[in-house]
């Protein structure tokens, strides 16, 4: 603290300040009178005192500013009056100026070592007089200011204090808030809520450090995306909760596949992605052993099963790997791939891992012509329909007909049914495609009945997709049945247990629908799938379709054929007719005709045929 800085405001205090007060201390009146003038000039107000009893009392009652006080008084000189004062005033407390006769230099150092402020020697002149008194009064102000303003400053600086601990411990909240809300912020940005895992924007970033390492050490790390294999079944039929469950069952179970220095991460949905580190290799195993390993502990570890809301359920899940850096150079390269690979494992069945390999991108990209293809292929009347029979077994009558889709893209020729088919599933085409078919199918049958069997009905496959509630296949079955007056024994539709499987409330209430329209419905592909049994008693079925590799190894496996005997025994029991499919030799349809099984279809009689082909083989086999 400088004084300069109080300058301007010492001149404030005394020019526009309080009226300054000053005692003259005088025998002489009027010299008393004199020096009252030329200070009530400068507006300092003055009280005179004619001699030294007077003046202590008068300091007594009021403290003057300043005491101007005359050396030489009768009675009580000024001296006395000034040690006197000092007993009870300090020099800056009260400032006293002595007046001294010219020349009496003693007195004055006297008078300065009792503790005059300053002198002024007689005869006055009243100039000097003026400079000495307004230079006390100046310092007295300034003083006085300094020393309130010293107080107010500490008073501030106490108070200040205080504010400034309540606004640091205020801060330090703020801080602590804030510091919490950017964690959060920060987990929210690279963690899963659900399941604790990263999610995809720290696993890029994670694999992005892993690659830039790889680099460096010449390490071979793997990717590997993972697909629950029926997680939409068990959300859609157990709800989101127990859908969530699953998910975070998976994240621990999958956690405990790896090492620590591993990444394991929530990509979204039923999507999981693993970074396999390849460090290990120092003894002695290959990059793809190491990944071999995780790819059997995983497919282990789901094979135990998961308990959602009291249930029992068996988990799968599909996987793909892609090694650094012979699949891929970069992040995004081998996520692809791993993408790839592990679609490749879905349709191979599921529950199983790949690795990817480059004919696979050929592949995906087969997949993309074939969809973008599809997406037309009924404005452009690629479809048709083509018709297998379905002998009675007894009669040796072609007594029904599975009608089968084929596609001739134009761009693309002729594309499998077991190829396209699950595509248009999964685009959800198969809801229009599938509408098309049941109006084909039951035009065809009543142009048979007309023109020759009366009695014959088509089989039509129908797929989980087409039983959603808002695919209406109730009514286009009913549609088509009124547009060709045809009765509800004309078509009979063939489920696969994954209609099933992915049953829902609407699945359920489709069935029902249908049930009471007359409709007959069959098991399709028998033995191939799940828990079959289960769902034979939970619905009527009309009859059982048992799958054609079952055919295939019958006579040549003891097992399948054991299984044959056994599930036409037991459809019997439920009243359930069976239909063999896949039937190609005479050996096959000997043991079925000796089992029982009523209904055989397969090349042994014919292959599927155009509708046209088709009359010409009731022609023959009916009228034998
Ligand atoms: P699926 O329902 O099991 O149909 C029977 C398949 O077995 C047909 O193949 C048929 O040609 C074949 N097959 C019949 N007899 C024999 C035989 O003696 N030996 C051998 N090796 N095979 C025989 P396709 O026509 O290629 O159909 C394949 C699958 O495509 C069908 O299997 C069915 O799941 C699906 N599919 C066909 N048409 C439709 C349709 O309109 N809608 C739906 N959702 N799926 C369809
Ligand atoms: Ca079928
Ligand atoms: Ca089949």
């Amino acid at each position: 603290m400088t004084a300069i800085k109080y300058i301007p405001e010492i001149h404030e205090v005394i020019s526009s300040g309080r009226v300054l007060d000053v005692l003259v201390v005088d025998d002489s009146k009027a010299l008393r009178s004199a020096i009252r003038e030329i200070l009530e000039l400068g507006n300092i107000h003055v009280t005179e005192a004619c001699n030294g009893e007077t003046a202590l009392q008068l300091i007594d009652r009021n403290l003057p500013d300043l005491v101007l006080l005359d050396v030489a008084m009768p009675e009580m000189d000024g001296i006395t009056v000034l040690k006197t004062l000092r007993k009870s005033y300090s020099k800056l407390q009260l400032p006293i100026v002595l007046v001294a006769s010219r020349g009496s230099s003693t007195e004055i150092v006297q008078a300065l070592d009792f503790g005059a402020n300053d002198y002024i020697s007689k005869p006055l002149d009243f100039d000097v007089l003026w400079a000495r008194l307004s230079n006390q009064l100046m310092q007295k102000q300034a003083t006085e200011y300094l020393r309130s303003a010293q107080a107010g400053l500490e008073k501030q600086i106490k108070q200040r204090t205080v504010e400034l601990k309540i606004t640091n411990e205020k801060l330090q909240k703020e801080i602590d808030v804030r510091l919490l809300a950017e964690n959060q912020l920060k987990r929210q940005a690279n963690y899963d809520e659900l399941t604790g895992l990263p999610n995809r924007s720290l696993a890029t970033d994670r694999l992005y450090q892993t690659l830039v390492k790889a680099k460096r050490h010449k390490l071979q790390p793997c990717v590997a995306f993972l697909d629950l294999d029926n997680f939409k079944y068990v959300n859609d039929t157990f709800g989101h909760a127990a859908g969530d469950e699953l998910l975070k069952e998976t994240a621990r179970r999958l956690s405990q596949c790896v090492r620590e220095s591993d990444t394991v991460a929530r990509l979204g949905g039923d999507e999981f992605l693993l970074i396999i580190e390849s460090d290990n290799t120092e003894n002695g195993q290959s990059s793809e052993m190491v990944v071999h390993h995780v790819g059997e502990r995983i497919i282990e570890s789901f094979s135990k099963a998961f308990t959602v809301e009291g249930t029992d359920l068996n988990i799968t899940p599909s996987l793909g790997f892609a090694i650094y850096p012979k699949d891929g150079k970069d992040c995004n390269t081998l996520m692809r791939h791993a993408d790839t690979a592990m679609y490749r494992s879905k349709h191979d069945g599921k529950n199983k891992y790949c690795f990817y390999s480059q004919d696979m991108t050929v592949n995906a990209k087969m997949r993309m012509d074939v969809e973008l293809e599809l997406r037309h292929a009924l404005e452009r009347n690629e479809f048709s329909v083509i018709y297998q029979p379905i002998v009675d077994s007894k009669t040796r009558r072609i007594v029904k007909a599975e009608a089968l889709l084929r596609w001739n893209s134009n761009n693309l020729g002729m594309i499998a049914p077991e190829y396209f088919i699950p595509i248009a599933e999964d685009t959800g085409l198969i809801v229009p495609i599938g509408k098309w078919v049941i109006k084909t199918a039951c035009r065809q049958v009543k142009k048979w009945r007309e023109q020759r069997s009366h009695d014959i009905s088509v089989t039509v496959n129908v797929s989980a997709r087409q039983f959603h509630s808002n695919s209406n296949i109730v009514e286009t079955i009913r549609n088509s049945l009124k547009d060709n007056a045809l009765s509800p024994d004309a078509i009979q539709l063939e489920l696969t247990e994954g209609v099933l499987m992915k049953q829902t409330e609407s699945t359920v209430e489709t069935m029902k629908l249908l049930e009471k329209m007359g409709i007959k419905m069959l098991i399709d592909d028998f033995g191939k799938g799940y828990a079959s049994l289960s769902y034979l008693q939970r619905y009527n079925f009309d009859s059982i379709k048992i799958d054609r590799t079952y055919i295939n190894n019958l006579l040549l496996s003891e097992q399948d054929t054991k299984l044959v005997k056994a599930v036409i025994a037991m459809a019997r029991s439920l009243g359930m007719s069976v239909v063999s499919e896949g039937v190609e030799n005479k050996g096959q349809l000997d043991f079925l005709m000796k089992e029982n099984c009523e209904f055989i279809q397969g090349y042994y009689f014919s292959k599927p045929v155009e509708a046209d082909e088709f009359i010409n083989l009731l022609k023959k086999i009916n009228a034998a």
